[in-house]
């Protein structure tokens, strides 16, 4: 029961990684609020989360509107109390080569991945600073620190989301709120399911691990960066890669 108690607001989290994180908190004696753009889905998820003994709450949020989430949460002071935990996992891809990217498909990645993760973070800031504690973590990936072809807009985003994270974590560590964001490689979703198997074959080739990672695996990072155990971590970008990335 590293979380008991605390209450822990997870953007896009009611499905994928985002739920797997939303679980494993809840798990360890977290309350929730899965907070997404799909109301449906999301309160599907939050019944799992009240089955497990928790309180949870759904709310219906797109991230890239600063009223909305400012709304949102209000609402989660008002029916849970207070935040403690912060996951900006809400994410989006639009894919193409450089030449071929549309302005539309640059802004909208850049707008939920990364203006999102401002504006939840901005929000969410002002009541953590008043309770002195929080903890703000920010899903961004392995892309963000390398770069990969057909997703400029998507590395830009991921990349943005690390400096924020630096940034966040040096403005508010007077306050006792360390902001750490985590950089998965190649976890099995949907998204990932869809891909061929010649380009699997590529990607495991590249892994040294040799398989892909779970969200649970992510989910399992994330417990450790909002539990006690990390206190004395900020600011860190932690990757979970199997190894494909080494500084
Ligand atoms: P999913 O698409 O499965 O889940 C993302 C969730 O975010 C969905 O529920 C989606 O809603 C929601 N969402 C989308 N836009 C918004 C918005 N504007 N406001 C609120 N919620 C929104 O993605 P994954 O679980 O695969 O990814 C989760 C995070 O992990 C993302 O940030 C992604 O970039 C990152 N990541 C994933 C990797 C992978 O291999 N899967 C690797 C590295 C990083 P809806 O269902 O309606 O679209």
């Amino acid at each position: 029961m590293r979380l008991k108690d605390k209450v822990a607001l997870i953007t896009g989290g009611a499905r994928g990684i985002g739920q797997a994180i939303a679980m494993t908190f809840a798990r360890e004696g977290a309350d929730i609020v899965i907070a997404d753009v799909n109301l449906e889905i999301a309160q599907k998820t939050a019944s799992e989360i009240e089955s497990l003994g928790r309180k949870a709450l759904a709310l219906e949020m797109d991230v890239t509107n600063y009223d909305l989430v400012e709304a949102g949460i209000n609402k989660i002071l008002d029916k849970m109390g207070k935040v403690d935990i912060l996951v900006n996992n809400a994410g989006i891809t639009k894919d193409n080569l450089l030449l071929r990217m549309s302005q539309a498909d640059w802004d909208a990645v850049i707008n939920v991945n990364l203006k999102g993760t401002f504006n939840c973070i901005k929000a969410v800031c002002r009541p953590m600073i008043k309770q002195r504690s929080g903890r703000i973590i920010s899903i961004a990936s392995i892309i963000g620190l390398m770069g990969n072809p057909g997703q400029a807009n998507y590395a830009a985003s991921k990349a943005g989301i690390i400096a924020l994270t630096k940034t966040v974590a040096k403005e508010l560590a007077s306050r006792n709120i360390n902001a750490n964001a985590v950089a998965p490689g190649f976890i099995q979703t949907e998204m990932t399911a869809k891909l061929s198997e010649e380009i699997k074959k590529k990607m495991l080739e590249a892994i040294p691990l040799g398989k892909l990672g779970t969200p649970e695996d992510v989910a399992n990072v994330c417990l450790f960066l909002a539990s006690q155990e990390s206190s004395y971590i900020t600011g860190q970008t932690i990757t979970i890669d199997g190894g494909m990335v080494m500084a």
